[in-house]
């Protein structure tokens, strides 16, 4: 069976059930008062299809109220099916693909992606290298726009930077930083990596600094091209870049600098919840649902 032959991909109600079943796997929670006592379904024809209302509060809702899918006039089924594409493409898809697969305008395709990349949002917020994982967090930074020169030299100061920093056999935080010194790097390492974690960066001056307050700072000397000294290297962080800019390359040819942090965030969920830590396509895109709710308010201050 094809992927998105599933009932949920063609089908209001499956799509609200299969909705429903992921984000209240033991039962409705209402989003206005958090209340867990079982609502009653309000049925017949004055009703929306899927409506609820709380016994706490007395105020109603679906299972779309709260999330990055509120208030649409899309179906769900579509709202599902794009989230699969996203999730399930290693380049991602552009807005002009999903216009075309889902024969929806392109304005809509735009706004479904970007709504669905603030779903992939990584809201986790543990510490990377902490107890449990590999205990070694790699951190680098690349160039990203147009080339005009090779190497290092004044012509970077005009392309975009992205700072990663990569849990050696786990996850990734990438952040677009609008220079790469000191002042910025610190902390965002001291924000993102446990104390306890060994980090291990190229021998660039401005690491040096900010990451003097943890206890391992380990480096390669990529100037005399040492690219690897024991276990001390900063090959998975060059890893994730090298995902990054080929899908960047390939399927979003004119990122502007002002939407980039979402398409770094995108790239990131799906390396957060790749096929190497044991998540298969469809968990992936289950994985983002999950991760709807309670974003909306970051998504209007942002404001497009
Ligand atoms: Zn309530």
């Amino acid at each position: 069976m094809h992927a998105l032959s599933a009932p949920h991909f063609h089908d209001e109600t499956k799509a609200r059930e299969y909705l429903e079943s992921l984000r209240w796997p033991n039962g409705p929670i209402c989003p206005h008062c958090g209340s867990v006592k079982t609502p009653y379904k309000l049925e017949g024809k004055s009703h929306r299809p899927g409506l609820w209302k709380c016994v706490g509060c007395h105020e109603q809702f679906t299972v779309t109220v709260g999330t990055v899918f509120e208030r649409s006039k899309i179906p769900l089924s579509k709202w599902l099916t794009a989230t699969y594409l996203l999730c399930s493409s290693k380049k991602g898809m552009s807005s002009h693909q999903l216009h075309r697969t889902l024969g929806i305008t392109y304005k809509t395709a735009w706004f479904m992606t970007h709504r669905i990349r603030e779903a992939m949002k990584d809201g986790s917020g543990t510490l990377l290298g902490g107890p449990g994982t590999s205990g070694i967090v790699e951190a680098d930074e690349t160039y990203l726009g147009k080339t005009t020169g090779q190497g290092k030299g004044p012509h970077l100061s005009k392309k975009e930077k992205v700072v990663a920093l990569v849990e050696r056999e786990g996850r990734v935080r990438a952040f677009h930083v609008p220079s790469v010194t000191v002042n910025t790097l610190k902390p965002i390492l001291e924000g993102q990596i446990a104390q306890s974690a060994r980090v291990m960066t190229d021998e660039a001056q401005h690491y040096k600094k900010a990451a003097e307050s943890f206890a391992n700072h380990e480096k390669v000397n990529h100037g005399v091209k040492e690219y690897v000294r024991g276990d001390v290297t900063t090959n998975s962080v060059e890893g994730y870049f090298g995902i990054l800019k080929r899908g960047l390359s390939g399927t979003y040819q004119h990122v502007s600098p002002a939407h980039l942090k979402r398409y770094v965030e995108e790239f990131s969920f799906r390396y957060n919840n790749r096929v190497a830590l044991g998540i298969e396509d469809a968990q992936r895109a289950a994985n983002a649902l999950k991760q709807i709710e309670g974003k909306r308010l970051t998504y209007r201050r942002i404001g497009a």
